[in-house]
């Protein structure tokens, strides 16, 4: 891909970054296809990497991936910069967490190079499609392993296709940075205490949809998940962390069994301690720590952080009782209708790093070679 490639779907009005949200898109009339990169593991090997322009997997029937869930996947961003480089975000961070889900749900593991490799390769065959520096866009990347061998009872997979596609995209939420309620009550858990959840696991997922729905039914974006023991302390929603500020500056985020680590969240905390001065602590997060009305120990904001929504600021936490009655709303003084100004500074710092127009002084960006 040569470099005046960069950027030209939208350099020739193709798309719009202005159109872009979180979402799956074709290419237009006059565009180039979007590839994507496929790896088989085979005879107990990794075969080379191909490039694909096809959309379809040809699958049998019976692979273990389509019965049993056996599959994780990934997500991370390449970024435009001011002077028409490409940066990836922590690549590393996600091969290793690719390598720790697959230990837990027992699949091949993706060695860090391989990944890491095909990584790049995805950003430089879909280069046409890296939103312009200064758009709000970037290029999401997807890579995913899944069991493809056949078989009909619960058993390990030993063959694997690890794929990675990409699109480019704007905000996850349509309304950007701007704040959500979360719903929250005992009445549904998302994973196990010593179960997946430390996994990217896709089953993790799908105990998410009912949730949510009942959280949208409540005019709330997203549902807020409890420890399954006690149901007092708070976990995460069903694809992005939570993290709370409190008045005396502190920065805390859930530290469970069941939470999934978020590159984002570790990225925000050294942001928040070592650029903003905030402490940062990752424990136990109680919900009724949360209700605390005045003083140094009030949050003034809290907010969900992931790779697809970077920050999301919450204006409150609708809290009802098992059977969805009760409701109480927990409000935080500092999140209106727009961000409060802690979540505000730390989205401009993580997007500044991001795009290189802030010093990257944990070297968490790559440059793609185009
Ligand atoms: N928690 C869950 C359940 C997620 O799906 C995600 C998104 O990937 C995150 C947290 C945030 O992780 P990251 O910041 O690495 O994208």
């Amino acid at each position: 891909m040569k470099r005046e490639k960069f950027g030209e779907v939208f350099k020739k009005g193709l798309l719009k970054e202005s159109e872009l949200i979180f979402k799956i898109i074709d290419p237009p009339p006059g565009a180039p296809p979007l590839y994507n990169i496929r790896c088989e593991f085979r005879n107990g090997k990794w075969q080379e990497p191909k490039i694909s322009k096809s959309r379809h997997l040809h699958l049998r029937i019976e692979a273990g991936c389509l019965h049993y869930g056996h599959e994780w996947f990934e997500g991370l961003a390449a970024h435009a910069t001011k002077d028409g480089r490409c940066l990836l975000f922590r690549p590393k961070e996600n091969a290793l967490r690719a390598e720790s889900s697959s230990k837990i749900i027992c699949m091949e593991t993706v060695p860090s190079s391989l990944f890491q490799d095909c990584v790049c390769e995805a950003v430089r065959q879909n280069a046409a499609y890296v939103p312009r520096y200064g758009t709000g866009g970037r290029l999401y990347l997807r890579p995913f392993l899944i069991g493809t061998n056949p078989q009909l009872g619960l058993g390990e997979s030993y063959e694997f296709a690890f794929v990675i596609f990409a699109y480019p995209v704007g905000n996850y939420y349509p309304t950007g940075l701007k704040p959500m309620k979360l719903y929250c009550s005992p009445a549904y858990d998302r994973v196990a205490e010593r179960g997946t959840g430390k996994a990217k696991a896709g089953g993790n997922y799908v105990a998410s949809y009912t949730p949510k729905k009942a959280a949208k039914n409540k005019n709330c974006g997203e549902f807020l998940y409890l420890d399954i023991a006690q149901r007092q302390y708070i976990i995460e929603t069903g694809s992005s962390n939570f993290v709370a500020l409190r008045a005396d500056r502190y920065y805390i985020t859930p530290d469970e069994s069941a939470v999934l680590w978020s590159i984002t969240n570790d990225s925000l905390a050294k942001i928040a301690e070592e650029i903003m001065g905030f402490k940062v602590q990752k424990r136990r997060l109680a919900l009724s720590e949360l209700k605390v009305k005045r003083g140094s120990q009030r949050f003034l904001e809290t907010a969900l952080c992931g790779t697809a929504a970077r920050l999301t600021p919450v204006k409150a936490i609708v809290y009802e009782n098992k059977f969805g009655r009760n409701r109480k709303e927990i409000p935080f003084p500092n999140v209106g209708e727009s961000a409060g100004p802690w979540c505000q500074e730390l989205y401009d710092h993580l997007v500044a790093i991001q795009h290189g127009d802030e010093e990257d002084r944990w070297g968490w960006t790559e440059e793609v070679k185009l």
